[in-house]
């Protein structure tokens, strides 16, 4: 197996572009490892991209931040300005393992690594967030609810791999939250997890909402008619009601011992309700 730290984003697409190998991205490894030390997956070359600087900085584009893919959970939840901007995509990425996790994982291998369960990706998606992908014909960026295309299948190719996630500057009236299921109190995979973004005015009055799942479905599912439910009302006990059984109407969950279809769908409509009063809380509509 060949292990390589390209410093630059260029030298690594110039990697993965060499051979049709089997290779894989190494970001924190929490997933990789795991999965090549289980016999699961053996790759023949590593391409570890923590030596590129685009990939573990978080950086300052204009109305946005870039933060490269490649840094951990831990220093996402020191963050301040990013906790203050996106509370709901950074609570989600903190509830992955462990403190010694959090020293490892990254919001980009929680991407890539393509679960239906992953944490931070509904919440990614609830925020409107972005990712940029490097490959042989430069840069591409493109939305999170892109990116996962089916269980462990992700839409970035074999010559590609993702730089940064864009997210939106804090704006005012706009909060977000993330809220998950798991049967043990802590280092389980979510039954169901449900990320609410939602955008209001002075007044309380939703502007703009958009609101995502995890675990109830083969990928991340988007509720398309989140916005039409919210936007206009000051989420009113009726409203979420509505909303939790447009949640509940948007998934297709797997039936195993973590969870029935039936319960799986339940606590979806349970979590978004409860995801969205804290969004609209944060978002000073309280
Ligand atoms: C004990 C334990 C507990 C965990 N708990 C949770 C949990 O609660 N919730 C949860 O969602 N996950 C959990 N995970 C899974 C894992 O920690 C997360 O998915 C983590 O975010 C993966 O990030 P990483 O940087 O370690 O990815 P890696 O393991 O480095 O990579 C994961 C996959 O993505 C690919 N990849 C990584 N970065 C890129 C990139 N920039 N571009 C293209 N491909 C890339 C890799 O090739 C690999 O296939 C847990 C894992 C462990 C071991």
């Amino acid at each position: 197996m060949i292990y390589e730290r390209p410093n630059t984003v260029s030298e690594a697409v110039e990697i993965l572009s060499k051979s049709h190998e089997k290779k894989s991205i190494l970001a924190g490894g929490t997933d990789l490892l795991v999965q090549m030390r289980s016999g699961y997956y053996r790759p023949s070359h590593i391409v570890d991209i923590k030596n590129i600087p685009e990939a573990t900085q978080i950086r300052d584009d204009g109305d946005t931040f870039l933060v490269g893919a490649g840094v951990p959970g831990a220093q996402l939840s020191e963050h301040v300005e990013l906790i203050k901007a996106w509370p709901g995509v950074i609570e989600a990425m903190d509830l992955i393992g462990s403190t010694q996790i959090q020293g490892r994982a990254t919001l980009g291998g929680n991407l890539c690594n393509a679960s239906p369960a992953a944490d931070s990706v509904p919440a990614m998606i609830a925020a409107d967030a972005t990712c940029i992908i490097a490959g042989p014909n430069g840069y591409r960026e493109e939305k999170i609810e892109n990116v996962v295309t089916a269980p462990g299948v992700s839409s970035i190719a074999n010559n590609e791999f993702v730089v940064s996630i864009r997210l939106a500057k804090f704006k005012t009236g706009r909060a977000d939250a993330y809220l998950r299921f798991i049967p043990r109190t802590e280092m389980d995979i979510a039954v169901v997890g449900a990320a609410v973004c939602v955008l209001i005015d002075k007044k309380g009055i939703c502007l703009n909402a958009k609101v995502s799942l995890g675990a109830v479905a083969p990928t991340q599912v988007v509720i398309e008619t989140a916005p039409q439910i919210l936007i206009g009302t000051r989420l009113d006990e009726e409203t979420l009601d509505k909303l939790a059984k447009a949640a509940r109407a948007s998934c297709n969950p797997i039936d195993d011992k973590r969870g029935t279809i039936e319960y799986r769908t339940s606590v979806a409509g349970v979590l978004t309700k409860r995801a969205a009063k804290i969004a609209f809380d944060r978002a000073g509509g309280a």
